[in-house]
């Protein structure tokens, strides 16, 4: 290595690596250690499951440093209000502007770490709820760190296997055995998730919707459905709403060839077992090459993959949004 590095930094890296080992990423420019990065947890101990906040720390070393401060990000925060985020910046500068002439890093993650635990509860509200976070409420983190009562969860992933199942069933015989079994996502960001619905399922409704006050449309609501029945015309009329209503064809429909022609000659009836099953997309798309075994290539009706099902791995639910988080 021709650069000389500070001897204070590299001692920094190495002990950050011996210490937090894969937990700590270092990003190397030119043999030197530009970037230092690690997920910030709370103390809880071993006890993994009642970490409900956590922060990547992002760390730029800046030339000079550590006689000049390097540059310090906070990102990805998760169960961290704005309040808490602004309160560990301001603390993390003071820090910054102290500790300067010293290696930071190790101080940095026991500063936001210490914050996390004082603040390892969830905020904001469940969002298939929509109701906060009460003391009692009985609730889950998984594993991509977002968190709901855990009786909404399990209503929503109830509702989400319910839903595949249906979609499953609609679709034709060769499609139906090769598709992939149900998997839980997160209702916020769509990670796999491995839940116990059981377990979930016996917890408590959360505390505030049991003494919430009963619905009422109050004018401000009725205002606000005029106004959003408005955009959804307009979305409507720009073609940007797919599924929704029951005016004009579906958006994806599965037919078979001979569906197609029943189509075409005004009836509805369907041919069972047809083997190759084609999709009518709303938009045209371009022709499949043909194949010469295809006995089906001069079929009229456009063939292509039925992109609902293949590309997100649940059929039927586009533009649906999320199942019970709506
Ligand atoms: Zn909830
Ligand atoms: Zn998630």
């Amino acid at each position: 290595m021709s650069i000389s590095i500070d001897e204070r930094v590299t001692d920094e890296v190495e002990a950050l690596q011996a210490i937090l080992m894969d937990d700590v990423k270092i990003k190397m420019v030119d043999g030197v250690p530009e970037i230092i990065e690690t997920i910030v947890h709370p103390s809880t101990g071993d006890n993994t499951d009642q970490q409900f906040v956590c922060v990547t720390l992002e760390v730029k070393l800046t030339p000079g440093y550590p006689e000049k401060s390097p540059e310090v990000f906070l990102r990805n925060p998760r169960g961290l209000d704005d309040d808490i985020l602004d309160e560990i910046k301001k603390q993390v500068k003071q820090k910054l502007e102290e500790c300067l002439g010293q290696p930071v890093v190790f101080e940095l993650i026991g500063l936001i770490r210490e914050n996390l635990t004082e603040s390892n509860l969830p905020s904001g509200q469940c969002v298939i709820c929509l109701y906060g976070f009460a003391e009692g409420d009985v609730f889950i983190k998984t594993q991509c760190y977002h968190y709901f009562h855990s009786r909404c969860l399990a209503s929503h992933l109830i509702a989400g296997k319910e839903n595949y199942e249906e979609e499953v069933e609609k679709l034709p015989h060769w499609q139906k055995i090769s598709a992939p079994p149900y998997q839980q996502t997160c209702p916020v960001c769509r990670s796999n998730v491995q839940c116990d619905v059981d377990a979930l399922k016996t917890a408590p409704p959360s505390v505030d919707s049991i003494s919430a006050p009963p619905f009422r449309l109050t004018a401000e609501l009725k205002a606000l459905q005029l106004k959003m029945a408005a955009l959804l015309a307009q979305q409507v009329a720009k073609g940007g709403v797919v599924g929704v209503g029951d005016t004009g064809p579906p958006p994806l429909t599965i037919t078979t060839p001979a569906d197609h022609d029943a189509a075409a000659n005004g009836s509805s009836s369907s041919a069972e077992g047809a083997k190759a099953a084609a999709i009518v997309a709303p938009r045209p798309a371009p022709p499949p090459a043909a194949s010469a075994s295809d006995a089906a290539a001069a079929e009229p009706t456009r063939r292509v993959p039925y992109r609902g099902f293949n590309r997100r791995g649940k059929p039927g639910r586009r533009g649906r949004g999320a199942g019970a988080a709506r």
